[in-house]
Protein backbone atom coordinates (compact mmCIF):
# COMPACT_ATOMS: atom_id res chain seq x y z
CA UNK A 1 0.00 0.00 0.00
CA UNK A 2 1.17 3.57 -1.14
CA UNK A 3 2.04 5.74 2.03
CA UNK A 4 0.65 8.56 2.88
CA UNK A 5 2.86 12.11 2.25
CA UNK A 6 0.57 14.72 2.05
CA UNK A 7 -0.61 16.44 5.55
CA UNK A 8 -3.30 18.38 5.07
CA UNK A 9 -5.58 20.21 8.19
CA UNK A 10 -9.24 20.21 7.47
CA UNK A 11 -11.71 21.97 10.50
CA UNK A 12 -14.33 18.72 10.04
CA UNK A 13 -14.23 15.98 12.59
CA UNK A 14 -11.86 13.00 12.06
CA UNK A 15 -12.88 9.78 13.11
CA UNK A 16 -13.33 6.20 10.89
CA UNK A 17 -15.13 5.90 7.77
CA UNK A 18 -16.10 9.99 8.10
CA UNK A 19 -16.12 11.84 5.08
CA UNK A 20 -14.33 15.24 4.64
CA UNK A 21 -15.60 17.78 1.88
CA UNK A 22 -12.46 19.26 0.85
CA UNK A 23 -12.48 23.20 -0.01
CA UNK A 24 -11.84 24.56 -3.42
CA UNK A 25 -8.59 25.68 -2.39
CA UNK A 26 -7.71 21.98 -0.79
CA UNK A 27 -8.61 20.23 -3.64
CA UNK A 28 -6.68 22.59 -5.93
CA UNK A 29 -4.07 21.79 -3.93
CA UNK A 30 -4.49 17.65 -3.99
CA UNK A 31 -5.03 17.40 -7.10
CA UNK A 32 -3.83 19.98 -9.60
CA UNK A 33 -0.66 20.50 -7.42
CA UNK A 34 0.28 17.33 -6.23
CA UNK A 35 -1.46 15.31 -8.45
CA UNK A 36 -2.95 12.65 -6.37
CA UNK A 37 -6.03 10.88 -7.58
CA UNK A 38 -8.98 8.58 -6.37
CA UNK A 39 -7.49 5.84 -4.09
CA UNK A 40 -4.55 7.98 -2.78
CA UNK A 41 -3.73 8.09 0.91
CA UNK A 42 -3.69 11.35 2.45
CA UNK A 43 -2.85 12.12 6.36
CA UNK A 44 -5.34 14.82 7.74
CA UNK A 45 -5.47 16.54 11.48
CA UNK A 46 -7.47 19.01 12.52
CA UNK A 47 -6.30 19.90 16.06
CA UNK A 48 -8.49 17.94 17.72
CA UNK A 49 -8.99 14.37 17.04
CA UNK A 50 -4.98 13.50 16.39
CA UNK A 51 -3.98 12.50 12.84
CA UNK A 52 -5.94 10.29 10.29
CA UNK A 53 -5.08 8.49 7.10
CA UNK A 54 -7.75 9.31 4.54
CA UNK A 55 -8.29 7.86 0.90
CA UNK A 56 -9.51 9.84 -1.57
CA UNK A 57 -13.04 8.97 -2.70
CA UNK A 58 -14.21 11.88 -5.16
CA UNK A 59 -11.18 14.12 -6.87
CA UNK A 60 -13.12 16.97 -8.79
CA UNK A 61 -11.56 20.03 -10.11
CA UNK A 62 -13.00 22.64 -7.39
CA UNK A 63 -13.79 20.25 -5.17
CA UNK A 64 -13.51 16.50 -3.78
CA UNK A 65 -14.05 14.02 -0.82
CA UNK A 66 -11.20 12.25 1.63
CA UNK A 67 -13.00 9.50 3.76
CA UNK A 68 -11.24 8.86 6.85
CA UNK A 69 -9.66 5.10 7.44
CA UNK A 70 -7.29 4.97 10.73
CA UNK A 71 -5.94 6.83 13.01
CA UNK A 72 -2.27 7.33 12.61
CA UNK A 73 -1.66 9.32 16.05
CA UNK A 74 -3.31 10.14 18.59
CA UNK A 75 -3.48 14.31 19.50
CA UNK A 76 -0.30 15.40 21.09
CA UNK A 77 -0.87 18.89 22.39
CA UNK A 78 2.01 21.24 23.52
CA UNK A 79 2.60 22.60 27.05
CA UNK A 80 0.45 24.64 28.12
CA UNK A 81 2.66 27.50 27.09
CA UNK A 82 1.82 30.89 25.53
CA UNK A 83 3.93 32.85 23.73
CA UNK A 84 2.96 36.80 23.95
CA UNK A 85 5.05 39.17 21.09
CA UNK A 86 5.57 42.04 20.04
CA UNK A 87 5.34 42.27 16.37
CA UNK A 88 7.73 43.82 14.25
CA UNK A 89 8.19 43.61 10.43
CA UNK A 90 6.06 41.22 8.07
CA UNK A 91 8.21 38.45 7.43
CA UNK A 92 9.52 38.60 10.59
CA UNK A 93 6.21 38.55 12.52
CA UNK A 94 5.84 35.86 10.39
CA UNK A 95 8.64 33.59 11.24
CA UNK A 96 8.12 34.19 14.63
CA UNK A 97 4.53 32.53 14.21
CA UNK A 98 6.08 29.80 12.39
CA UNK A 99 8.67 28.74 14.89
CA UNK A 100 5.91 29.03 18.06
CA UNK A 101 4.14 26.24 16.38
CA UNK A 102 6.98 24.11 15.38
CA UNK A 103 8.35 24.81 19.06
CA UNK A 104 5.55 23.31 20.74
CA UNK A 105 3.13 26.83 22.16
CA UNK A 106 -0.07 26.26 22.91
CA UNK A 107 -1.79 29.80 22.35
CA UNK A 108 0.21 32.87 20.01
CA UNK A 109 -0.29 36.13 21.36
CA UNK A 110 1.06 39.28 19.20
CA UNK A 111 1.28 42.35 21.74
CA UNK A 112 1.67 46.31 21.72
CA UNK A 113 3.94 47.66 23.51
CA UNK A 114 5.16 50.99 23.87
CA UNK A 115 7.58 50.66 21.51
CA UNK A 116 6.07 48.61 18.80
CA UNK A 117 5.65 50.01 15.69
CA UNK A 118 2.91 47.96 14.16
CA UNK A 119 -0.74 48.75 15.46
CA UNK A 120 -2.21 45.87 13.57
CA UNK A 121 -1.38 42.47 12.12
CA UNK A 122 -3.41 40.15 9.63
CA UNK A 123 -5.07 37.89 11.97
CA UNK A 124 -6.10 35.21 9.07
CA UNK A 125 -2.65 35.54 7.76
CA UNK A 126 -0.70 34.94 10.61
CA UNK A 127 -3.34 31.59 11.68
CA UNK A 128 -3.06 30.27 8.13
CA UNK A 129 1.24 30.34 8.98
CA UNK A 130 0.64 28.56 11.80
CA UNK A 131 -1.80 25.77 9.86
CA UNK A 132 1.02 25.75 7.66
CA UNK A 133 3.50 25.06 9.90
CA UNK A 134 1.56 22.28 11.52
CA UNK A 135 1.14 20.41 8.51
CA UNK A 136 4.63 20.90 7.99
CA UNK A 137 6.31 19.52 11.54
CA UNK A 138 4.19 16.85 11.80
CA UNK A 139 1.83 18.01 14.35
CA UNK A 140 -1.62 17.48 15.11
CA UNK A 141 -2.38 20.99 16.97
CA UNK A 142 -2.49 24.08 15.72
CA UNK A 143 -2.39 27.03 18.12
CA UNK A 144 -4.74 29.80 18.23
CA UNK A 145 -3.45 33.08 16.47
CA UNK A 146 -4.85 35.89 19.09
CA UNK A 147 -6.26 39.36 17.51
CA UNK A 148 -3.39 42.03 18.62
CA UNK A 149 -3.98 43.46 22.37
CA UNK A 150 -1.95 45.99 23.92
CA UNK A 151 0.65 44.42 26.85
CA UNK A 152 -1.04 47.17 29.49
CA UNK A 153 -4.50 45.59 29.07
CA UNK A 154 -3.62 41.44 28.57
CA UNK A 155 -1.57 42.65 32.32
CA UNK A 156 -4.57 44.08 33.85
CA UNK A 157 -6.50 40.88 34.23
CA UNK A 158 -3.73 38.35 33.83
CA UNK A 159 -4.56 34.99 35.49
CA UNK A 160 -2.14 34.27 39.01
CA UNK A 161 -1.69 30.92 38.52
CA UNK A 162 -0.21 31.71 35.32
CA UNK A 163 4.10 32.87 35.12
CA UNK A 164 5.36 35.01 32.40
CA UNK A 165 8.80 34.26 31.31
CA UNK A 166 10.05 37.51 30.42
CA UNK A 167 12.77 38.45 28.53
CA UNK A 168 14.02 41.60 29.55
CA UNK A 169 17.49 42.67 27.69
CA UNK A 170 18.40 44.61 30.38
CA UNK A 171 19.31 41.36 32.21
CA UNK A 172 21.92 40.34 28.94
CA UNK A 173 25.07 38.95 30.13
CA UNK A 174 23.33 38.57 33.87
CA UNK A 175 23.82 35.01 34.45
CA UNK A 176 20.35 33.35 33.44
CA UNK A 177 17.83 32.57 35.67
CA UNK A 178 17.37 29.16 36.56
CA UNK A 179 14.17 27.97 36.39
CA UNK A 180 13.93 26.06 39.29
CA UNK A 181 10.03 25.67 39.59
CA UNK A 182 7.83 22.60 38.96
CA UNK A 183 6.82 20.87 35.49
CA UNK A 184 3.08 21.23 34.55
CA UNK A 185 2.20 24.79 35.61
CA UNK A 186 0.58 27.39 33.19
CA UNK A 187 3.19 29.61 31.67
CA UNK A 188 3.94 32.50 29.25
CA UNK A 189 6.74 33.86 27.52
CA UNK A 190 7.16 37.56 26.65
CA UNK A 191 9.49 39.01 24.12
CA UNK A 192 9.69 42.46 23.26
CA UNK A 193 10.21 44.69 19.93
CA UNK A 194 13.39 46.17 18.55
CA UNK A 195 13.04 49.11 20.48
CA UNK A 196 12.89 46.72 24.12
CA UNK A 197 10.60 47.36 27.13
CA UNK A 198 9.65 51.28 28.15
CA UNK A 199 10.45 51.99 31.58
CA UNK A 200 7.07 51.94 32.51
CA UNK A 201 6.51 48.27 31.32
CA UNK A 202 9.55 47.50 32.98
CA UNK A 203 8.20 48.83 36.18
CA UNK A 204 5.15 47.01 36.00
CA UNK A 205 6.39 43.55 35.21
CA UNK A 206 8.57 43.88 38.15
CA UNK A 207 5.53 43.97 40.45
CA UNK A 208 3.97 41.47 39.52
CA UNK A 209 4.75 38.27 41.43
CA UNK A 210 4.09 35.67 38.27
CA UNK A 211 7.05 37.33 35.83
CA UNK A 212 10.23 35.61 36.09
CA UNK A 213 12.63 37.64 33.93
CA UNK A 214 15.49 36.02 32.38
CA UNK A 215 18.51 37.05 30.69
CA UNK A 216 18.65 35.65 27.26
CA UNK A 217 22.99 35.21 27.26
CA UNK A 218 25.54 38.37 27.07
CA UNK A 219 24.47 39.36 23.25
CA UNK A 220 21.02 41.67 22.23
CA UNK A 221 19.44 39.39 20.52
CA UNK A 222 16.81 40.70 17.56
CA UNK A 223 13.14 40.07 18.51
CA UNK A 224 12.66 36.88 16.66
CA UNK A 225 15.66 35.29 17.20
CA UNK A 226 14.48 36.02 21.06
CA UNK A 227 11.51 34.13 20.95
CA UNK A 228 13.06 31.43 19.09
CA UNK A 229 15.32 31.16 21.74
CA UNK A 230 13.38 31.89 25.05
CA UNK A 231 10.72 29.08 23.86
CA UNK A 232 14.31 26.63 23.30
CA UNK A 233 14.94 27.31 26.86
CA UNK A 234 11.70 26.77 28.47
CA UNK A 235 11.05 23.59 26.63
CA UNK A 236 14.28 22.07 27.50
CA UNK A 237 14.05 22.98 31.29
CA UNK A 238 9.91 23.13 32.23
CA UNK A 239 8.50 21.19 28.38
CA UNK A 240 7.99 18.09 26.53
CA UNK A 241 11.70 18.11 25.82
CA UNK A 242 12.77 17.70 29.17
N1 LIG B 1 16.57 47.79 21.65
C1 LIG B 1 16.81 46.96 22.77
C2 LIG B 1 16.85 45.49 22.35
C3 LIG B 1 15.56 44.86 22.02
S1 LIG B 1 15.80 43.22 21.51
C4 LIG B 1 18.13 47.29 23.40
O1 LIG B 1 19.01 47.72 22.69
O2 LIG B 1 18.26 47.06 24.60
C5 LIG B 1 14.14 42.63 21.35
C6 LIG B 1 13.64 41.79 22.48
O3 LIG B 1 14.34 40.56 22.52
C7 LIG B 1 13.81 42.37 23.87
O4 LIG B 1 12.77 43.23 24.22
C8 LIG B 1 13.82 41.12 24.75
O5 LIG B 1 12.51 40.68 25.01
C9 LIG B 1 14.52 40.12 23.86
N2 LIG B 1 15.98 40.03 24.11
C10 LIG B 1 16.96 40.24 23.20
N3 LIG B 1 18.17 39.98 23.73
C11 LIG B 1 17.95 39.58 25.01
C12 LIG B 1 18.82 39.14 26.06
N4 LIG B 1 20.13 39.03 25.92
N5 LIG B 1 18.24 38.78 27.24
C13 LIG B 1 16.91 38.86 27.42
N6 LIG B 1 16.05 39.26 26.45
C14 LIG B 1 16.56 39.61 25.24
Amino acid sequence: MQDARIRLYVEQPLAPGQAVALSRDQAHYLFTVMRLGPGALVLLFNGRDGEWRARVAVAGKHGGVLTCDAQTRPLQAPPDLWLLFAPIKKARTDFIVEKAVEMGAARVMPVQTAHTSSDRIRQDRLQAHAVEAAEQCGGTFVPEVAELVALDRLLADWPADRRILWCDESLAGARSTVLAVEKGSPWAILTGPEGGFSDRERARLRAMPQVVPVSLGPRILRADTAAVAALTLWQAVLGDWA
